[in-house]
């Protein structure tokens, strides 16, 4: 498939068009924000890592039953993807306190939780990505009742499947965050990425965290953490 004009360029990623309109081709940058783009740098590597990493969860979860966008990895930062629309929704998984649920609820991070809980923000950047409850998300007509149904299911799937793949590569999956989006023909599939940029993963045996946090809380060794999840995650295939 042959790679035209650049669509939309965000802050991990580029999309261009490609010669079939049903087809996106998505490009992995270093650049990293944090905090709503208030802190900017690049992660040497990171889009080499993260596009690996995202395409091999994906065609796991494709073949545990989660439909998504991937179709082909085309080189070491550039994806075939199905074309969506997203859905304006940034759909977090907790399975453990950290981040802006510790702060929100006044809680230290790395408490368990009984159960999973899934959150929804509005992906809005100028607003700072409020969050949404279910029924707000009607009142705003971002999805339908049903989407939302569906998509809580896909995030409750993804989160069992990818903690259990992560554990038997010794490592924790604390939270994380989907985009979903949908084809033409309306079906919610995932999209986006899964990627330390978006997952909060912590060694299982020392706790310490391997993820973006290491680059927002400017901890060190961000690209040894990078390359040491996806030499985890090579070591598991
Ligand atoms: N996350 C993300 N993009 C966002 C917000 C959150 O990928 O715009 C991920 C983040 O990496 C973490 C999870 O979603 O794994 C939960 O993040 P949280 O709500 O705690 O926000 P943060 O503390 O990152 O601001």
């Amino acid at each position: 498939m042959e790679k035209r004009n650049q669509l939309y360029e965000g802050k991990a990623k580029k999309v261009f068009a490609t010669d079939d309109p049903e087809y996106y081709i998505v490009s992995y940058k270093d650049d990293a924000t944090a905090f709503n783009g208030l802190k900017k740098g690049t992660i040497a590597g990171k889009g080499v890592i993260n596009n690996r990493m995202s395409n091999r969860l994906m065609k796991r979860l494709e073949a545990a039953g989660i439909p998504t966008h991937f179709v082909e990895e085309l080189s070491e930062r550039d994806t075939l993807v199905r074309k969506v629309k997203i859905v304006p929704l940034e759909v977090i998984v907790r399975n453990i306190s950290a981040g802006s649920f510790s702060k929100r609820y006044g809680i230290d991070e790395g408490i368990a939780f009984d159960e999973p809980t899934v959150e929804f923000s509005y992906k809005n950047d100028a607003l700072g990505d409020p969050l949404l409850s279910e029924d707000h998300i009607q009142a705003l007509k971002l999805a339908t009742k049903d989407e939302v149904a569906l998509i809580r299911k896909y995030a409750l799937a993804i989160d069992k499947f990818l903690t259990a793949f992560w554990k038997d590569c010794g490592v924790t999956l604390v939270d994380f965050k989907l985009e979903f989006g949908k084809t033409s023909d309306g079906t919610i599939i995932l999209a986006d990425e899964i990627s330390p940029d978006t997952c909060r993963l912590w060694d299982s045996a020392t706790g310490e965290k391997l993820d973006k946090d290491r680059f927002r809380r400017d901890l060190g060794g961000v690209e040894d953490a990078y390359a040491e999840v996806m030499k985890r995650l090579m070591a598991h295939e």
